[in-house]
């Protein structure tokens, strides 16, 4: 082994310029340290105006704001559900290769998430496959979708799909911030297109307050309620009333502080890591790989920069449920390799996210491909090793790179030389 660093390269860890200091620093000095304050307020207002919708509610974390989501778009297709089943008896139709955190929200309120298979052209939600969906279930009224690692999905195609049958959208736009859609049919901002939206400021993400996350909508009432559940759903009362379930989801004025101070540098984030993009593209252009799409007339954030390996290129690589094998071969390699080895470096990659179909407590829910088929490991794509789908596809020869906005362009060689190597 050659290179070893001395200080960790990160695959995306938070990034801090000095306002956040000031603004936690002010609040402690003016006592507001609790979850009421000016933080609060700006932070809420400064990402509104940013992503281009009326109105944010600022909470604890992203995974908050999507349960409130649910119970929100619950309470508006079936009236009167009891609290923990504003989703009971519904299916929902969801991104299948996504963090487990966009889709837990719908079993909290009792819904049946059904997976949608992922397209090969932003590796989000496949427009065909939820047309498909729809035709096999054409009850279904919500549909999560996620934009991964910071590219836009397809909304154009999405949007008019939903629209067509009725249904409702949670956008979670957790790892998009900042990212740019300019369609047809929709144009703007991530988190500016769905009924209900989440984002995240948790400690990973291009803008961060070390944890928290948002809710953001057009709707006042909808922003009223999200206010009132996430503390606990006090009523307007000289004493503790409560009228409904509530929720200790608010966003302390801390947090709000470190986040307020960060965004301030989201244009500078997202420049780092277009940088860095980028420079993986130029560096392994001669290797049998190609990273990670986006469509032209998407502006991604570049939240993490990842690397699709040819399927004529990767190794024999055998991953059980918890552990994985591979065997070197010369031309090739596998996302078990290129991430053994980088971690042996001392620097931080990461699996594509398993698809929500694959895993062990989702594994019995139905999975949709392009092809109508609704079983797992349905013949949407073919390889030699068998049948697998595009998710499934994605997940067997991807992998996220070190993306980090504070590597330099030297470390990122090295990263580079390293990747390169894996193929030797
Ligand atoms: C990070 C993330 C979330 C959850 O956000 P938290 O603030 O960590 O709760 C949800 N969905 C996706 C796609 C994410 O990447």
């Amino acid at each position: 082994m050659q290179k070893r660093f001395e200080q960790k390269i990160w695959l995306s860890s938070p990034t801090m310029h000095g306002e956040e200091l000031a603004y936690i620093e002010q609040a402690i000095r003016t006592n507001w340290v609790s979850t009421v304050g000016e933080n609060i307020n700006e932070l809420e207002r400064m990402i509104a105006e940013y992503v281009g919708v009326e109105h944010a509610v600022a909470l604890s974390s992203g995974t908050a704001a999507l349960h409130l989501c649910m119970k929100l778009a619950g309470e508006r297709l079936n009236p009167g559900a009891k609290p923990g089943k504003a989703l009971e008896g519904m299916r929902v139709f969801c991104s299948d290769m996504t963090f487990d955190a966009s889709v837990n929200p719908v079993v909290y309120e009792g819904g049946e998430p059904v997976f949608i298979d992922t397209e090969a052209d932003t590796w989000n939600m496949d427009p065909a496959a939820l047309e498909k969906a729809f035709g096999m279930y054409p009850d279904v009224k919500l549909v999560v979708l996620a934009h991964l690692y910071g590219v836009p999905a397809k909304m154009d195609e999405i949007v008019s799909i939903c629209r067509d049958h009725g249904a409702l959208i949670v956008e979670d736009a957790a790892e998009a911030l900042g990212a740019e859609y300019h369609g047809e049919v929709v144009n703007g901002k991530c988190g500016s297109f769905g009924d209900y939206v989440a984002i995240s400021f948790n400690g990973n993400k291009i803008v961060t307050g070390s944890s928290g996350g948002m809710f953001l909508t057009n709707s006042r009432s909808d922003a009223d309620k999200v206010r009132k559940w996430s503390t606990q759903s006090r009523e307007d009362a000289p004493w503790y009333q409560h009228e409904e379930l509530g929720y200790n989801y608010r966003m302390s004025n801390i947090i709000a502080g470190l986040a307020r101070g960060n965004m301030l540098h989201i244009g500078e984030h997202i420049a780092q890591k277009k940088a860095i993009y980028e420079r993986y593209k130029e560096g392994f252009k001669d290797l049998p790989v190609v990273m990670s799409p986006f469509e032209d007339k998407s502006n991604p954030n570049y939240w993490l920069s990842c690397l699709l390996i040819d399927k004529v290129a990767v190794c024999r690589q055998e991953r059980g449920e918890k552990r994985a094998l591979y065997i070197s071969e010369p031309g090739k390699s596998c996302p078990t390799e290129i991430l053994e080895t980088l971690a042996a470096c001392n620097a931080e990659g990461r699996p594509i996210w398993k698809p929500m179909h694959m895993q062990p407590i989702y594994r019995m829910n139905p999975f949709v491909t392009r092809d109508g088929n609704g079983r797992a490991r349905s013949n949407a794509y073919i390889d030699e090793d068998g049948l697998a789908d595009m998710g499934a596809d994605i997940f067997r020869r991807g992998l996220c790179l070190p993306s980090d906005n504070k590597m330099t362009p030297e470390q990122q060689e090295i990263v580079i030389e390293i990747v390169r190597e894996c193929f030797d």
